[in-house]
This record gives C-alpha cells, structure tokens and sequence, in this order.
C-alpha cells in the first residue's frame, strides 16, 4: 500500500510498537515478530538438511499443516490432544489472531469453537462476516496449554514461524488481534489492552487492531461496547483499505 494512499485516507500514522519489549527474549528473538515475516508467497520442496525455521518460512499450505501436526518443539506437543493449525479463507481480507485453544477446540482441532467461538462467530456476524468466508482465524500457539493459562513465552516463540507462514501465505488486509496474549506478541510490547485499542498498529506493513479477546467480553460485559466500537473500526478501515486498493 502506498503511504501517501494511506495518509490522505486518515489510515497513518500507524504506530509501532517498540521491538524487543517481550521480557526475556533473546536479543535475536528479540526484533518485532512483523520484521520476521517472510514476504514471498513462494513455497519449494523441503529439504531434509534445512533447519526448522528455513524449511517452514517457504512451506507450502499442505507441507505446513504437516509440520503443525508433527511438532514438539515445545512441550505443549506432550500435553496436547491434538495441535489446532487455524481455519478459514487461504486468500481471506481478515486475519483474526487469538492466543491457543482451549479445551473444546484440543478435542476438535478448529479454533474458537467453545464458548468464547460463539461470541467471535456473533462478533463477526455484527460486522458481516463470516468464519472461513474471506476471514481466516489462527492463534499464537497452536497447542493447547494446559489448564486454559497463556501460552509462555518460549512456547509462543517456538510456533511463532508457523504462523508468520500462514501470514506469508495468507497476505491478509488486516489484522485483528484478538486479546492480550496476541496483541503483546505480535507487537513486542508489554503494553495493555486499553492502551493499544482505538489505533492503527502495523505488522510487517500490514495494518493490525487490538481489540479484547471474546473470551474476556464473556466475564466483562461492560467492554462489549468497546469491543463493538473496536469491530467497526476495523470494519471502516477494511472497507479504506479495498478502496484504496481497487482505485
Ligand atoms: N481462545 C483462543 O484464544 N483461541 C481459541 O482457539 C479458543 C479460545
């Protein structure tokens, strides 16, 4: 997207968030996840000799789900049903981000399916959309941690290049990071939730919300009115940024 383009629609500044805020990252790990994308659509075979972060930054949708479903690279993959790789529309507009699945997505292997599901699903519907219908829904960790807490930190490092691939492949318009756990991981910061609404955020050149994880809205009714002021800003920003796209 051309800056000028953005600009004139009131789509800039975007606001960075300063990289390596995540507590305990290495000083490699430690750059924003959005500088780590890799941008070719491109896929090629994968070669045994590869390393693991090589081999999934050019994985193709089927080689992908393949890595997902085999990983233990952390040990979420020992307590784990099955891993829960993210669902929807390859090609979509949106791109929904929360943090890991719970206990009702670990037995059926799709994201946001218990309760917390049927809220994003209503949440969608309010902005007229729908699951898998030029929206795709992914989490940070692809495994279910246990007891319902947040994915640690190493654990959300582990699988961070697969969904930097799904990004990669999806090349969405837009992000939504639905909840604390996404929102400080994909923008390095430790900053809160209240703080980073309202504004438009960037992941590698690809505009990003905040906005509260359904799950949160199920326990704080009175942040339903934020959350739905936070829906219809990014709906009014998509319908700029395909504007701004198709002139
Ligand atoms: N909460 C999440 O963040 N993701 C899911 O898939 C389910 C509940």
């Amino acid at each position: 997207m051309d800056p000028n383009r953005l600009k004139e629609l009131g789509l800039l500044p975007v606001w960075r968030v300063r990289p390596g805020a995540i507590a305990g990252q290495s000083p490699d790990s430690g750059k924003n996840m959005s500088d780590q994308v890799e941008t070719a659509a491109e896929s090629r075979p994968f070669e045994e000799s590869e390393d693991r972060s090589t081999s999934i930054a050019y994985a193709d949708w089927g080689r992908l789900r393949q890595m997902v479903s085999g990983c233990t690279a952390c040990p979420l993959s020992q307590t784990r049903k099955q891993t829960v790789f993210g669902v929807g529309d390859e090609q979509a507009d949106w791109l929904f981000i929360g943090e890991g699945p719970g206990a009702r997505e670990d037995e059926l292997g799709e994201p946001f399916v218990g309760q917390a599901g049927k809220l994003l699903d209503n949440m969608l519907q309010a902005v007229s959309l729908r699951r898998g219908q030029d929206v795709y829904i992914a989490n940070i960790v692809k495994c279910r941690p246990p007891g319902n807490r947040n994915p640690q930190d190493a654990e959300a490092e582990q699988c961070r290049p697969y969904l930097l691939r799904q990004i990669a492949l999806i090349q969405p318009r837009l992000i939504v990071a639905l909840g604390k756990v996404a929102a400080q991981n994909l923008l390095a910061t430790d900053a809160s939730i209240a703080s980073l609404r309202g504004r438009l955020h960037e992941f590698s050149g690809i505009p990003l919300i905040v906005t509260y994880h359904p799950a949160y809205l199920l326990r704080s009714l009175a942040d339903k009115a934020k959350a739905w002021e936070d829906l219809c800003f990014a709906r009014d920003t998509m319908r700029n940024l395909q504007a701004a796209h198709s002139s």
